[in-house]
């Protein structure tokens, strides 16, 4: 028994051949989100300025035609790092899809193998909830929106240093979002990219590769390292009328940028075969030394770049994000080494070796290469009779998506099984374009635009959920509350069961003072969700305001309970609990609002009322002084001050107060009349 037990201990330590392993290379993963091939030194851009990825290119092995299997960031990365194809992995799109948990991946492998493990995103695409962080010791997505290729690779570099004396190898994957529209560089790269701020973002991520690759020089830690290099997907910059990426799988957005160096990989060769990024997971492991992943769709380069074997034969891509989100047709692409196939109701077939471009559509004139292309897409990917179950988009994603510039919403299924109605994208890509531009303007605050745009989409495609949205929400902003609640009603009809439009129907209503109409909608909105705090927060306001405290603090407390760190939510907690005579517990929730906001001026309000009620009117004298001169057209809470004013015997200060609130242009009625009373 002690030999079976010593040997199990060896095989642990060891790997189960037994024996000393080989000392194994740290890796460095880095991920350019967005970046085309084409747009780099290496590749032969010759107005790139990219010294560094064109050093390690040329220090290993370039892939020359390397494809992603999305054009979309979650579902590719999530590729990347399984070997598998999104009907494989089951991401489908950013936002609504998590790839679960039990997958395989190049970190859990890395782990299991005895690496430390770190990941550095820059996205919210890729936060942890999307389920790209299973194996790593360490998953930093420490970020609102986005962050910049500099503050990833501080994170990066710090981890890096922090664990320097650590004998384990260490599995590191850095993402850069900066190639990503808005192309916004930072300077210098900004004025010397005018003219073309993509190169410059691109520029800008170069230079912190460069950045990253010093620290590590510093610490030694570039001795044994193999490092690759991936896009997750390309940019249309225009091409075939598409701006960006993920309604289309044309080359512009599904090339990619794979270069590979270390570890005995040859060095200064280009590989013209066609590779994807399923192969990278695969091949990384392969030279690293480690177990293969099961169940991939990918293989290892190795022997390829060695010369002892094959690449792959073909290269599948797809994007659902069309039927997903615009209720458009899916598309679904596979290449070998000369054509290319993409299955679409208009079925579209291009000589990429001699039509890079894909300009020609051959597929009326080569009916049996597009059959047997067909075919074999529905062998590999299954039918399209099985589309993807979609999971929720809550508030809070759906606004930091559209805040990415992604656009659409996670329509209803259509009753009818019939696939074929479906339209085609590429004969929507120009409405597909107003409602970026729709988005956009909403981003923007620029409402009237936002609207128009809308409203010329929905003229095209009538039951567009995303432009349907956009509208309701322009009209809400600009006050036109009838419209817009409205508008979400037809949202709700088009996107099926949602919290959400349930929510913005109630904001609509409350606007228009109809309080009851509005708790009902906020009643099936916690229906549907229970955990959503802004229904919670609304239906609580609005219960208060009809008199029914109890109810109206039940709620609030969830709403504080459910998101503890919004300090809105604690004031108006606050607010309530002070109306029904507990100024004690409404001081705890003031005074954790402003711990989570120093200086929140509701908040101080709020406190001021809170010395009025215990009995100092000196001290919310004070206080409300505060709030009014960083405040002055708070007119509620003017009148809680000239109300100290008064009980402190200042007639004449608390008078003027009164007449320069019933006096006033924009005041509230009810503050103008309690003003009024208040005078007589
Ligand atoms: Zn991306």
């Amino acid at each position: 028994m002690i030999h079976a037990y010593t040997f199990l201990v060896l095989a642990i330590l060891f790997g189960a051949c037994g024996g000393k392993p080989a000392a194994r290379p740290n890796i460095l993963l880095i991920t350019l989100d967005t970046t085309r091939a084409d747009h780099l030194g290496a590749y032969g851009y010759a107005r790139a300025k990219t010294p560094n990825l064109d050093r390690l290119a040329a220090s290993g092995v370039l892939f020359e035609r390397a494809i992603a299997a999305a054009p979309l960031t979650l579902p590719a990365h999530a590729s990347l790092l399984t070997g598998r194809y999104p009907f494989r992995h089951g991401v489908r799109n950013n936002g609504s899809f998590t790839l679960a948990e039990t997958t395989p991946t190049l970190a859990t492998a890395l782990h299991a193998a005895g690496y430390r493990t770190a990941a550095f995103v820059s996205a919210f695409v890729l936060d942890r909830r999307y389920g790209l962080a299973h194996g790593f010791d360490v998953y930093d997505d420490r970020l609102e929106v986005e962050r910049g290729a500099d503050a990833t690779v501080k994170a990066a570099g710090d981890w890096l240093v922090a664990g320097a004396g650590d004998p384990r190898p260490f599995f590191v994957w850095v993402h850069f979002y900066d190639p990503h529209d808005p192309y916004e560089p930072p300077p210098p790269f900004k004025a010397a990219f005018a003219d073309r701020p993509y190169d410059g973002e691109i520029a800008f991520a170069d230079q912190q590769i460069g950045e990253l690759l010093g620290r590590l020089h510093a610490i030694g830690g570039d001795g044994s390292l193999l490092t690759a290099i991936a896009g997750d997907h390309g940019e249309s910059l225009g091409e075939h009328g598409e701006a960006t990426h993920g309604l289309f799988v044309y080359e512009s957005a599904i090339r990619i940028p794979m270069t590979m160096s270390g570890a005995n990989l040859p060095r200064g060769q280009r590989v013209g075969a066609l590779v994807r990024g399923v192969d990278l997971a695969p091949t990384l492991l392969d030279a690293a030394g480690v177990a293969a992943l099961p169940e991939v769709d990918g293989r290892s380069l190795v022997p390829l770049v060695r010369g002892s074997g094959a690449g792959p034969q073909d290269a599948y891509s797809e994007t659902y994000f069309p039927q997903l989100y615009m209720n458009w047709a899916p598309l679904r692409a596979l290449q070998d080494a000369r054509w290319k196939f993409i299955d679409a109701p208009a079925p579209e077939l291009y000589d990429v070796q001699n039509d890079a471009g894909e300009r020609a559509n051959r597929a009326a004139s080569d009916p049996a290469r597009t059959a047997a292309f067909r075919r074999a897409v529905v062998a590999a990917a299954g039918g399209a009779e099985r589309p993807p179950a979609t999971a929720r988009v809550d508030r809070e994603t759906a606004e930091k998506l559209s805040a990415l510039g992604y656009i659409g919403a996670a329509v209803a299924p259509p009753d009818q099984a019939d696939e074929t109605s479906r339209p085609d994208p590429k004969t929507m890509i120009d409405v597909f374009n107003q409602l970026r531009d729709a988005n956009t303007a909403l981003q923007h605050r620029q409402f009237t635009v936002a609207a128009q745009a809308a409203r010329t989409v929905l003229a095209r495609d009538r039951d567009n959920a995303f432009a349907t949205m956009i509208l309701a929400r322009a009209d809400l902003e600009e006050g036109r509350y009838r419209e817009a609640a409205d508008g979400y009603r037809r949202y709700a009809t088009l996107v099926g069961p949602s919290a959400d439009a349930h929510h913005w129907q109630a904001i609509a209503l409350s606007r228009l003072g109809n309080a009851d109409q509005a708790i009902a909608e906020e009643d099936a909105a916690i229906g549907l969700d229970a955990s959503d705090a802004d229904a919670h927060e609304l239906r609580g306001g609005l219960l208060a305001s009809r008199g029914r405290t109890d109810a109206a603090l039940a709620d609030l407390r969830a709403a504080v309970a459910l998101a503890p760190d919004r300090a809105s939510f604690h004031v108006g907690l606050a607010r309530v609990l002070l109306d029904t005579g507990k100024p004690a517990e409404a001081e705890a929730e003031i005074r954790r609002a402003l711990e989570l906001q120093p200086g929140n001026v509701d908040a101080l309000a709020a406190q001021a009322s809170v010395l009025a009620a215990q009995g100092q009117p000196d001290a919310a004298r004070i206080a409300f002084e505060r709030v009014l001169a960083a405040r002055p057209d708070a007119d509620d809470v003017r009148l809680d001050y000239a109300a100290v004013l008064e009980r402190l015997g200042n007639r004449d200060a608390a008078r003027a107060e009164y007449e320069r609130l019933a006096a006033g242009a924009d005041t509230p009625d009810a503050v103008r009349r309690e003003a009024r009373r208040r005078l007589r």
